[in-house]
């Protein structure tokens, strides 16, 4: 059978984990797409993008994923198990992501179809460095707004799985009330970049521009550091589309 969005997550992942970008090699990065409001695809553990095929993504239960981030006293074995609960297919022996919560939480907003995680080399020269929250928190130029929008969410180091999940909700759920609108991207620190959007097209864009805004940055802090655009140039740029979609659905 035919699963067209299934297939467009296959494109999604080759093209983030083709080899010559650098964004993900081997087992690391994943991806997903929601396919209705209670199940989503998204990468089985341990399998590499670059070369993925359908075998390489398992269905999972949406509100099964989401029960584990508001128990507080959730730990590794609940994790174990959940990731386990969470199979649509029960003869099916691949495990989801470990990253499968921090999927579960994007695709939880309806604005959110794709999302698309990965560890590019540029954007992690930043994020690796000792100037990584102020160099991934300002715009240097309008194309960089256009894909990547006005801010990105930075998220400090945290264990992976549940923890960074957890620290992953908090801070877009601040972004949020803070900014008013949806991010697009959202940095982890010593880790990688996660982007959001309604299409695979989004995710790639955003991904591609972090990377060329980050192969800028890392030249432009060796000769003498960035030139940032001022708030009232990011804003001009920026025409906050969710804020838009919002007002245009509320007047429909
Ligand atoms: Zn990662």
């Amino acid at each position: 059978m035919s699963e067209p969005l299934l297939d467009q997550l296959i494109d999604l992942s080759r093209y983030l984990g083709d080899p010559t970008r650098g964004y993900a090699i081997l087992g690391e990065g994943n991806t997903s797409v929601r396919i209705d409001a209670e199940h989503f695809w998204v990468k089985a553990s341990g399998t590499t993008m670059g070369t993925i095929e359908a075998s390489g993504f398992v269905k999972v239960h949406h509100p099964t994923v989401m029960a584990i981030l508001d128990d507080p006293s959730a730990g590794d074995e609940e994790v174990t198990r959940v990731l386990k609960a969470c199979l649509v297919d029960p003869a099916e022996t691949k495990r989801p992501s470990v990253e499968t919560m921090l999927h579960a939480l994007l695709l939880a907003y309806p604005e959110i179809r794709f999302v698309g995680h990965t560890h590019p080399v540029y954007t992690n020269m930043l994020l690796c460095s000792k100037v990584a929250e102020e160099a991934t928190a300002g715009r240097i130029f309008p194309d960089q707004i256009v894909s990547m929008g006005h801010k990105s969410v930075f998220i400090p180091y945290v264990d992976p799985g549940l923890p960074l999940a957890r620290e992953v909700k908090r801070r877009v759920e601040a972004y949020i009330e803070a900014e008013g609108v949806l991010p697009k991207a959202i940095v982890m620190k010593n880790h990688g970049l996660i982007v959001v959007g309604d299409s695979p097209k989004a995710i790639t864009s955003a991904t591609d521009m972090s990377e060329k805004a980050s192969r800028i940055l890392v030249g432009a802090y060796s000769v003498g550091g960035p030139n940032w655009m001022t708030p009232e140039d990011v804003s001009r740029i920026y025409t906050r589309p969710d804020e838009h979609y919002r007002r245009s659905r509320i007047a429909s």
